[in-house]
This record gives structure tokens, sequence and C-alpha cells, in this order.
């Protein structure tokens, strides 16, 4: 079935597993990344057995792009949403009282209603499928009030075998979703969130708008997203790239909805487009072959930056990410949370997460490694991050390092870094002179060093682990055995000069370009000719070009160079029903490309 109808030679990790625990008619809690293919987890299922499979979803457009997906294979499936006229609402009402539709697609909001209940019944719904079902707590940033009824739903269709899908990894949510979505423990399945073909890359600003245009310059006609922190720079980063020739666009929330979504429209259905954007965009895009994402601005958090980020590189080719970090930014978002009147619990969940990516940006080793911790993780040093890649300067911090731990041992390891910083730099300071902190014999010994150089090395010690943060109080901070390590002089520390040393600029095609194929100078005559026709294809269906194919499958068209069904049947995403419909066109492009010579 695979292979038949979606025409992939084999699961991606984690599929199988999902897929078998369904097929045995278990409930199932499938907490996978981004891209790792979490549809077949219910499409294929569906498939293979009998009966309706009801997928919930939160976004019109997501739901919009999988029924057009699935139709192109030829697999019957609909959504019933506000966005369609009566017309088609009633005919997917029909469809589903005669037992026609496979996978109906809904809006969490719809299905609480006494009739799609009754409706569902009718239809002999077999499969409850809950995608980004992390909405339904309200520990996370996408809580919707509307999937707190899901559970409900599920009882009223006599306790429906249900699968929860989400990417969000941590405990406290996952806890949530089973409490509310589920009656009994779910199979719960948690995939590594490891995205091995993202390159990952952090730099400080020095001129941000320079380091943007340079990135993207070694992208040049890829399908790439710039984000932005405000709307204004949406428009500066956009004309900017226009500037330097490439197809940019911008996005915002602020925009009137035409414009959006034509904006949307176009990154979607066209190659090689850059969109310079808000975080309002990309929920609800999967688009599998973004290659590159650039974060012109700190993100929010390491759940929202990795979020952000991986909407590159979903069909599993090589995709390049670079975020950029200012001074200007975190003062900024510790400014926010300092001044929102969050209650004070929120406001100490807000400030650790965001030590957290502070210490992401400033890590001294693989950032893949780090990354992956915040996640629970253990991984080995990636090589393809630019740490890995020897980016940084660093020095022989050892010293800096015994300062730091012993000022947080020696007060008891009951502060958090503001009060340690005080402590370093010997200020003048009514709380220390009341902790009696000023006799110590720490105060002041990191007086060579400014407050944010220390403030630099707690966060530096942190993503090295050597301290631990505690988030009671203000947070403090406690040593750890390998703390305690480089504190007895067992062991060394290197830590990061604060800014990166301004790298050569990267040569050639980037990684990324490399694998879509691009200006290559074999086969890029038939690429560009075989994207072409993707393009006429998709726009005579109104449909994005890889509803069509995906860039993968061009590319191994272009490789494997194919003239008769039997050979294009072999090639990765082309399934019975694609091949019935295009398979002569493509195979037409080929043949002429092979007899032009
Ligand atoms: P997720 O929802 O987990 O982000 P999707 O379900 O959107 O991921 O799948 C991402 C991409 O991977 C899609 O283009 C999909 O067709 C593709 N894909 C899914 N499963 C496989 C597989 N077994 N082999 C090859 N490609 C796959
Ligand atoms: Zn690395």
């Amino acid at each position: 079935m695979l292979r038949q109808v979606f025409g992939f030679d084999g699961f991606r990790p984690g599929q199988e597993e999902v897929i078998s625990a369904v097929l045995a008619g278990e409930d199932v809690l499938a907490v996978m990344p981004t891209g790792s293919g979490k549809s077949l987890c219910y499409q294929l299922p569906t498939l293979v057995r009998s009966g309706l499979t009801v997928v919930v979803s939160p976004l019109i457009a997501l739901m919009r792009d999988q029924v057009g997906q699935l139709r192109a294979l030829g697999v019957e499936a609909a959504s019933l949403n506000s966005a369609n006229d009566i017309h088609e609402n009633a005919r997917v009402c029909q469809a589903l009282r005669e037992r026609r539709l496979r996978l109906l697609y809904a809006a969490p909001e719809r299905l609480v209603r006494q009739e799609t209940i009754g409706l569902l019944r009718q239809a002999g719904a077999a499969l409850l499928a809950i995608d980004e079902a992390h909405c339904v707590s309200q520990w996370g940033h996408d809580f919707r009030p509307e999937y707190l009824a899901l559970g409900g739903v599920r009882s009223a269709l006599g306790g429906l075998q249900t699968l929860a899908l989400t990417a969000t990894a941590d405990a406290p949510t996952r806890g949530d979703i089973t409490l509310k979505l589920f009656q009994a423990a779910p199979r719960t399945f948690v995939r590594s969130f490891d995205r091995p073909n993202l390159r990952l890359a952090m730099q400080p600003k020095a001129n941000s708008r320079r380091q943007v245009e340079d990135f993207v310059a070694i992208h040049r006609g890829l399908s790439g997203i710039v984000y932005c922190a405000s709307r204004k720079r949406t428009k500066t980063l956009a004309a900017l790239l226009r500037g330097a020739g490439h197809r940019a666009l911008s996005y915002h929330a602020g925009m009137e909805q035409a414009a959006r979504s034509q904006s949307q429209d176009i990154f979607l259905q066209e190659d090689g487009v850059v969109i310079a954007a808000t975080v309002a965009f990309g929920m609800g895009i999967d688009k599998p072959d973004v290659r590159f994402v650039c974060h012109a601005d700190l993100p929010q958090s390491i759940e929202a930056y990795y979020q952000e980020i991986g909407r590159a590189g979903r069909d599993g080719l090589p995709a390049d990410t670079l975020t950029l970090y200012g001074l200007d930014d975190m003062r900024l978002r510790r400014s926010q949370i300092e001044e929102s009147d969050a209650p004070e619990e929120r406001k100490r969940i807000e400030r650790s997460r965001f030590s957290a990516l502070v210490a992401l940006c400033e890590a001294p080793r693989c950032r893949r490694q780090t990354l992956l911790g915040y996640f629970g993780e253990m991984a080995a040093q990636c090589g393809t991050c630019d740490l890995c890649e020897g980016g940084a300067e660093t020095f022989d911090g050892t010293i800096e390092a015994q300062k730091a731990m012993s000022a947080v041992l020696r007060t008891g390891e009951r502060f958090g870094t503001e009060h340690l910083v005080r402590l370093l730099t010997g200020a003048d300071d009514e709380a220390l002179r009341r902790w009696g902190h000023d006799a110590l014999p720490t105060f002041g010994v990191g007086g060579d060093r400014g407050a944010d150089d220390w403030r630099s090395i707690f966060r530096q010690l942190y993503a090295a682990g050597l301290i631990s943060l505690e988030i009671i109080d203000h947070g403090r901070w406690r040593v750890t055995d390998a703390g305690r390590r480089v504190l007895r002089g067992e062991e060394q520390i290197h830590l990061r000069k604060d800014t990166l040393r301004p790298r050569a600029k990267r040569r050639g095609r980037s990684p990324a370009a490399a694998a879509a194929g691009l200006p290559g100078p074999s086969d890029g005559v038939l690429l560009t000719a075989l994207k072409a026709l993707r393009l006429e294809l998709a726009r005579a269906q109104g449909q994005p070009a890889f509803v069509v194919f995906g860039d993968r499958t061009l590319l191994e068209m272009a490789n494997l160079k194919p003239t008769t069904s039997a050979q294009l049947r072999e090639v990765y995403g082309v399934g019975q029903a694609k091949l019935d419909r295009y398979g002569e066109a493509f195979l037409d492009v080929v043949r002429r490309h092979l007899a032009a010579g």
C-alpha cells in the first residue's frame, strides 16, 4: 500500500511502530517531530482497513492541502469546514451518509455539534486522528479551547479508537493530552527530535541585513522563509532581497486578508520564492521543499525556534538554517517578560525558557547536542552545525568557571544570576550587604570583567552542564558533578568569546542548494523542464506545485531519466494514481530531453 498508493519505498523512522499499533486497534499518542511523516500514520491504516477516519485539524489551510494531496493520490477525502460553501458541505454530508469517504478532515468546533456526531455514526467512523494534539494543553503556546471538547466527541462515538499526534515533546504537555483526550493512558511513542538534515547555525548580529542577504544569496533560486520580529522588518527585508534579484514577498498578520493569502499561495505554488514573514506565517504550511529558514531576529523560545526551522526540509533533503541574535533582542524579550502582567508562576517559566534559548545561542559545543539536550535527548556531536564546523572562537575559561561556581557554592546554591553577578563584580549593593556576601572571599574576584560577560559565562556553564538551574524563586544555580570536577581543576572548560569571529563566507553552492539540484551542470536543463511542467499542471488545477510531485521526485527523475512507465514507477513519490495521471506528460519531457541530446 505504501508503494502502491504513496509511491514510497519504506517507512520513515517511527512510522511503522505507530501504524502497527493503530492497526492492532490501540489508542495511541505519537510524539514525532515536524516532517517525520505523521499524516501517514493515520492515512495508511485507513486505506488498509475499512471505515472512515475523522481527522481533526486546527487549520483550514492545512486541511485543504492534505485533502488536495490525498485526492491526487486517488483517495476519497474531503473536509467539512466553514470555508466551504453550503453546497460543498452538503455534498460532503451526502458522501458521508453513503459511506463513500475514507478520510474526513474537520475543525474541532464543527465536530462537537450534535448533528455532526450523528452523521459520523452513520458514516461508520472507525478512527479519530487528532492532529496538533498539544492544542488541548493549557501549558503550550497553541492552546485552543475547542480541543477540550474532543474527549467528549470520542465518548459520544462510543470510545472511538483515537490516535493523537503532536510535535511538542515535553512531559507536562504529554500528560495533559492523555488526561484530556483519553480515558486510559494510550500507547505512547516518542520519536527522536533530531532532524539530521537541518544544518544549524546561529550568529550574533553584526550587520543583520547584510547577514540575511548573504545567507539568502547562497540559496538563490530556492524556497525559503526569513522570520522577522516586526511587520516593518518583513517589508524592509523583502525589499532588500528583491533589490538583490530574488523573488521575495512579505507576510504579516496586519496585511489585508487578500494580500496575505496571495503571498502564501505564491510561496506554496511557485518555486524559489523567499518570504519575509512574522511568525504568523507557517502554522499549517506543509510545503515539503522549503530549503532554508533564516531568523533575522531572535525567536521566542527554543520550542518556537525548532518549530520554525522545522518548516525547512520536510522532504528529508538537506536544508539550511541561520538564526541571528542581538543584545537588543535579548533585552527586549527580558523586559517583555518582566513587564507583562502574567502571574509570577508563568513569568518564572518564561524566564527559564528564555535562559535556555540564550544558552543555545551561546552554546560552546555542538548546537544539536544542546538543542536535543533541552528536549531530554542525548546525542553525539553532529558534525553539521556551525560549532561542529569550527565556527566559534573559544578560550580556556577554567578560571572564570571556577570563580562563578565558587560564588554559587559559597552562597549556599540559593541565588540566581543577577545576585551572583553583583557578587562577582563587587557591586555596591544592599542585598549583598544584607546577606553578608560583601564579606565573602569571592566578593569582587570577577571585577576584571563586566556584568554582561558574567551573565554570558553563567549561560555557557549552564549550556555545558556544569551548573543546573532550579526554577524556584528567581531561579537558583546548583553546581553539578561535572562542575565540581572543573572546580577541583580535574577538567578544563573552554568558553566562547562572546562574539563569533566573522567567518569566511561559505563559498559555492550550499549543501541545500546542491541537494535541490540547483543550477547543477549536468541535469539542470532537464530538471528545469520538469519543474516547468509541474508548475503548468499545478496551475491548471489551482494546487500547490508539490501536490503534483515533490522536489525529491523531480530530482530523481532528472537523475534516473526514466523513459518507460515501469521505470517511472520506481521513482520516489510516484504511486499508481499519479503515474496514471501525470506519467505520460513527464515521460515525454524526459524523452524529448534525451532526443535533444
Ligand atoms: P509531519 O506532519 O510529521 O510534519 P507530514 O505528514 O506532513 O509530516 O510528512 C512530511 C513529508 O514527508 C510529506 O511530504 C510526506 O509525503 C513525506 N513522507 C511521509 N512518509 C514518508 C515515507 N515513508 N517515505 C517518504 N516520504 C514520506
Ligand atoms: Zn554539531
